[in-house]
């Protein structure tokens, strides 16, 4: 089963990866349900997905409330019909040197970035499961794979969700419940993420860096399509993504 056809639950669809992600599986036949905060941006990328012939809905999530990741795959299932794909996408990146002791930041990185992706797991896991098909996608980072200054608790996040999806994929295989994982490790991509950081040096040094070496968020779009489009019996596990000039 490819892509055209499939019921894809895709969290911080509101911008960024998500959106590029949700507009592109869309195009190519996929039912989409958007989550993320932003309501009114929600609305605008469903309604233009919609627009150009796609199907597409959207809730609003708070991804670390348990409750409302259900709801939101639970929407998928009333919209829909069924769930076949959940990308664990929504993601912060408050990134500081630890010596700035920014804990509240620490705190909210691990709570969106692990707790997130735990919660979107937890709400699929009993359907797919009992329907013995079904495909946990996350986005974790270059940053979940190697040690970068600035990046101590959000690489901290990033190795935790690695860890989580890989073990769900073997013990999946063992089970023989058919659940494929793919996990996402994207270096530098253009998005809304560098927005949010509160150590002003940091943010300085992250937004010259993107400026000389970011890439389209279409390019991860492209990559989950091609995962989700694999034969069922094949599971992409692991995709790393650099812009070609970043070393
Ligand atoms: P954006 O900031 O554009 O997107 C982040 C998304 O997450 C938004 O849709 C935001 O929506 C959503 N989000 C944030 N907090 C929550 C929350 N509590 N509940 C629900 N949704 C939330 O950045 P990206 O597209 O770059 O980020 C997507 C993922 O990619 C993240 O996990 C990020 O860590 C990862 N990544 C990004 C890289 C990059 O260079 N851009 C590199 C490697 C990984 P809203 O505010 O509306 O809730």
């Amino acid at each position: 089963m490819a892509v055209k056809g499939k019921v894809v639950v895709i969290t911080g669809a509101s911008s960024g990866i998500g959106e590029a992600t949700a507009k592109l599986l869309a195009a190519n036949g996929a039912m989409v349900m958007l989550g993320a905060r932003r309501e009114d941006r929600l609305y605008k990328i469903a309604n233009e997905i919609n627009v150009n012939g796609g199907r597409a809905d959207y809730r609003t999530v708070d991804v670390t409330k348990p409750e409302e990741v259900e709801a939101l795959v639970k929407a998928a299932q009333d919209s829909f019909g069924q769930v076949d794909v959940i990308f664990n996408n929504a993601g912060i990146m408050p990134n500081s040197p630890m010596s700035a002791v920014r804990t509240d930041e620490w705190n909210k990185m691990i709570d969106v970035n692990i707790k997130g992706v735990l919660n979107g797991i937890a709400a699929v896991m009993p359907i797919f499961t009992a329907q013995k098909h079904g495909h946990i996608i996350t986005t974790s980072s270059v940053a979940g794979l190697k040690n970068y200054v600035g990046s101590g608790v959000y690489g901290a996040t990033k190795f935790a969700v690695k860890n989580a999806m890989e073990v769900t994929r073997m013990e999946s295989a063992n089970e023989g419940t058919n659940i494929r994982t793919t996990t996402l490790y994207p270096a530098a991509i253009n998005t809304e993420l560098l927005d949010h950081i509160g150590d002003e040096q940091t943010a300085s040094n992250m937004k010259n860096f993107y400026k000389q070496h970011g890439i389209s968020p279409d390019a991860i779009a492209r990559v989950v399509n091609f995962a989700i489009d694999q034969p069922e019996d094949v599971d992409i596990s692991e995709f790393t993504i650099y812009p070609t000039n970043q070393a």
